[in-house]
């Protein structure tokens, strides 16, 4: 890809495109690709096969893996069941749990800001198994009041669903709290981690779930692998959704995934060093975002809690532009509006609506992720460039003919007070 220079920089280089849609994947690092190519290579056992050292080579590679995701999230090693990714694990937990509730009426609980891998999984045992779903709301913030919660609990509550961080706004559940309310009244809490593990400290024990759903390729890992944590203690119980040879503990037959299942592992093993360091410079680097896009336009609102965020994530809705003109415009720069999965449709971001805001408002929405591999440079061109490209979009718009002064503009304004 060529090197161009970053506008009106005198020597600073970036690489374009650049890459600021960490939430929908991340880049496999290197060292985690060197760690997979013997497994896709010479060792290319089965890691069932337990009778050749074929077989025994591939197992050793899964357990040591086992172990790193293991400890990456405070778990143990036989709380580890390998999936295909955050979408299976949320099916199996979801799914499963409500296939071993044997009494009915039946019951659960999630939100409405849940990645559609949680809301689809929620649909379907209420549409094909009659159990009740309550959709908590959240509040301007993006947050659910635990409270809101405890009071959904009936006695026929079979789980409770809460992501731990959300995909598009970046916006962190208080799952502690919700942990012990739901606990407290013996429900199992899944908790959708596939935006948190690997990106911010996750310890399933302090957090106090049952059940938690992680993805590899979310991390610098590779696509197609990733967890299924499953409390050993007090056990939830659980029906699988996939049957077959009785692999991982008979919660998910298939044969196993050793390349994959060894990326992750590298990738979990590199998040449990790199972290503490990587976290400070992803969020100072954020922060220089938006700092800068709040200096050069007026009609800028950041979606979602300022602190009860992810460090990487910055979700901001530009008054009278378009998100797809805005993205279309941004030729050079990858980022999305909405989720990747919601960004075929034309329908504006259910999770930027859940705040409260208007239609207009979720249209306006982008979603910057930066990633370990974001740098100062692609930072200060990325704002240099979303900022002339709004400043364009709105020259054209007849909706900005009166906004160039922001106090004109009722909608600006309450934008701007927050409202
Ligand atoms: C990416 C993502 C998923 C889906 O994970 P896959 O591993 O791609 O199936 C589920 N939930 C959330 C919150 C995600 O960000």
């Amino acid at each position: 890809m060529p090197l161009l220079p970053a506008t009106g920089a005198d020597s600073i280089m970036v690489t374009l495109p650049i890459y600021m849609d960490s939430h929908a994947t991340t880049r496999l690092d290197p060292r985690v690709l060197d760690a997979m190519l013997p497994y896709l290579g010479e060792h290319f056992g089965n890691a069932s096969s337990r009778t050749h050292p074929f077989g025994w080579k591939a197992a050793e590679a899964v357990d040591a893996a086992r172990h790193q995701v293991a400890e990456l999230i405070g778990a143990r090693s036989s709380e580890i069941v390998f999936t295909s990714g955050a979408t299976e694990s949320n099916n199996l937990a979801i799914k499963g749990v409500i296939a071993a509730h044997d009494a009915r009426p039946c019951h659960l609980v999630t939100v409405v800001t849940e990645h559609h891998a949680v809301l689809d999984p929620c649909q379907r045992v209420e549409a094909e198994q009659g159990c009740a779903v309550t959709r908590l709301g959240v509040d301007s913030d993006g947050l659910i009041d635990p409270n809101e919660l405890t009071a959904a609990i009936t006695p026929h509550t079979a789980l409770v669903s809460v992501m731990a961080a959300n995909n598009e706004i970046g916006v962190r559940q208080p799952i502690a709290a919700i942990a012990e309310a739901a606990r407290a009244r013996g429900v199992p809490v899944h908790t959708d981690a596939a935006q948190a593990v690997g990106r911010v400290p996750i310890d399933v024990g302090a957090l106090g779930v049952d059940l938690a759903s992680v993805s590899a390729h979310k991390m610098h890992g590779p696509k197609g692998v990733g967890a299924l944590y499953v409390r050993r203690s007090r056990r939830a119980k659980l029906v699988p959704i996939i049957d077959g040879g009785g692999h991982e503990y008979g919660l998910r037959s298939g044969t196993l995934n050793v390349p994959g299942i060894v990326g992750f592992g590298k990738a979990a093993a590199l998040a449990s060093v790199e972290m503490d360091a990587t976290v400070r410079q992803i969020a100072r680097l954020r922060d220089r975002l938006w700092e800068q896009l709040r200096s050069r336009l007026h009609g800028v609102q950041l979606n979602g809690s300022r602190t009860h965020r992810l460090p990487h994530n910055l979700n901001v809705s530009f008054a009278h532009v378009d998100g797809q003109a805005l993205l279309t415009a941004l030729d050079d720069v990858a980022v999305s509006s909405g989720s990747a999965c919601a960004s075929a449709t034309d329908e504006p971001s259910y999770v930027v609506q859940a705040l409260g805001a208007t239609r207009e408002r979720a249209r306006a929405s982008v979603r910057f992720g930066l990633s370990r591999e974001t740098t100062e440079a692609e930072v200060d061109y990325v704002a240099d460039k979303v900022a002339r490209v709004v400043m364009r979009l709105r020259d054209l718009s007849p909706l900005a003919d009166e906004s160039t002064d922001a106090g004109c503009d009722p909608a600006v304004e309450e934008w701007l007070t927050g409202g």
